[in-house]
């Protein structure tokens, strides 16, 4: 793009949460690894209101670092979200993503500049911990299973969703929007705003400064988002045939008991203490309540469309014609 160092070509979004041991590494090897790339970057490093002393020395490496743009929230948001406030400022073509904690190596960033350059139809690359060093049982173990259950529920097949070195075109990042914990699958929402990603291996390291964020509990709010995602992804754009449909189930059954009750009555049987008359009173009130939460639902999402423009779908260009045909 532009020789102009002020444009950075490549922006790299750090999200740093109590990481002041790594800090000064990090930005230095970040910076040597990026120079070797020859373009213009920026190293937005998005300090989460670390308690720690994150937010001094990422001032003071940033008064002597051109490159540096530390951005301050004002408590700890999360991983999500520190990401997001990077994602907001970014001003490079290419954009990428790692931890602060160098368990990522950015020593792999200029590789996968270079292939994201020579090859148009990728639009994100997802790094691959093939040999990944953390502990076994607390963290490889359900990674993997997490891996495969994402892969599968959300048809976006990746052997290592957990990965934060990530490369993106610019366009990705500007149409999916990070909220809650849904970091985790920046790749599920990235294929569905029409991504073409490949996987590719990286290095990784073992933690040797600071300490892990999180422990097993992820595995429980990962398994809820996973939900959350399968649920958004089918139903997003149409609540009534989520909630509407199971309405439907219930109230069908319902009706016809209570007309069977109904029935039976007329006949001059005494229905009061049937069971069934229960039944039938709770399967059709579910059954209307279901089917008035997804209308809430469609009223709802026509809200969520109209005053926020967001496009319901997106054209691609004209494929290019085929071998010419002869006239
Ligand atoms: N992080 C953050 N806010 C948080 C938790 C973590 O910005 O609330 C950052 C953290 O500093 C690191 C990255 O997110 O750069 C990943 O965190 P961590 O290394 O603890 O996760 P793990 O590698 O153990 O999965
Ligand atoms: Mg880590």
């Amino acid at each position: 793009m532009s020789d102009n160092p002020s444009t950075p070509v490549i922006s790299v979004v750090i999200p740093i949460y109590n990481e002041a041991e790594n800090l000064p590494d990090l930005v230095g090897r970040v910076g040597a690894a990026l120079e070797r790339t020859g373009k213009p970057f920026e190293l937005i490093c998005i300090d989460d209101g670390s308690r720690d002393d994150s937010a001094h020395i990422l001032a003071e490496l940033a008064a002597s670092t051109p490159w540096l743009q530390p951005r301050y929230l004002i408590r700890n948001y999360g991983q999500t979200a520190a990401l997001q406030a990077g994602f907001d400022i970014v001003r490079g073509e290419y954009i990428v993503t790692l931890d602060g904690d160098l368990q990522n190596d950015p020593d792999d960033i200029p590789a996968l500049i270079e292939k994201m350059e020579a090859s148009p139809e990728i639009d994100m690359i997802s790094g691959w911990r093939k040999e990944r060093q953390d502990a076994a049982l607390s963290r490889k173990l359900p990674s993997t299973i997490a891996n495969r259950l994402i892969s599968k529920v959300t048809g976006v097949s990746l052997h290592d969703y957990g990965c934060a070195l990530k490369v993106y075109r610019r366009e990705i990042i500007d149409r999916i929007h990070l909220y809650g914990e849904l970091h985790r699958f920046i790749p599920t929402l990235a294929a569905e705003a029409g991504a073409r990603i490949v996987e590719v291996p990286v290095k990784h390291h073992a933690r040797t400064r600071g300490v892990s964020k999180y422990g097993i509990d992820r595995t429980f709010r990962v398994a809820l988002d996973l939900l959350l995602i399968k649920f958004l992804m089918r139903y997003l754009h149409r609540p009534l045939h989520a909630f509407g449909g199971v309405g439907l189930w219930l109230l069908t059954p319902g009706i016809l008991a209570l007309g069977w009750l109904g029935i039976l009555k007329l006949l001059g049987e005494s229905i009061g203490g049937r069971p069934l008359l229960l039944v039938g009173i709770m399967l059709c009130l579910m059954g209307v309540q279901l089917i008035a939460i997804g209308v809430l639902g469609e009223i709802l999402i026509r809200v969520y469309h109209e005053p926020s423009g967001r496009d319901l779908y997106r054209v691609r260009e004209a494929p290019r014609p085929r071998a010419q045909s002869s006239r």
